[in-house]
């Protein structure tokens, strides 16, 4: 048996589901004043270019 346990908490952060790539992220410090508006997970999400292989743009089109 376990004493003194309570489940002690980063699991405890807020989540949501990014509107970008569907996953669920948690919270992160540097959202602390925009939580509320946050939606994306990242950078990339946030612009549409979730799930790609990191291709630059530009040429190189064929
Ligand atoms: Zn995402």
């Amino acid at each position: 048996m376990r004493r003194g346990g309570k489940p002690v908490a980063k699991a405890d952060l807020p989540r949501k589901i990014c509107a970008g790539c569907g996953r669920p992220f948690a919270w992160r410090r540097k959202w602390a004043r925009d939580w509320e508006a946050v939606r994306y997970c990242s950078d990339a999400c946030r612009e549409g270019r979730y799930g790609r292989a990191k291709n630059p743009p530009g040429p190189g089109l064929n």
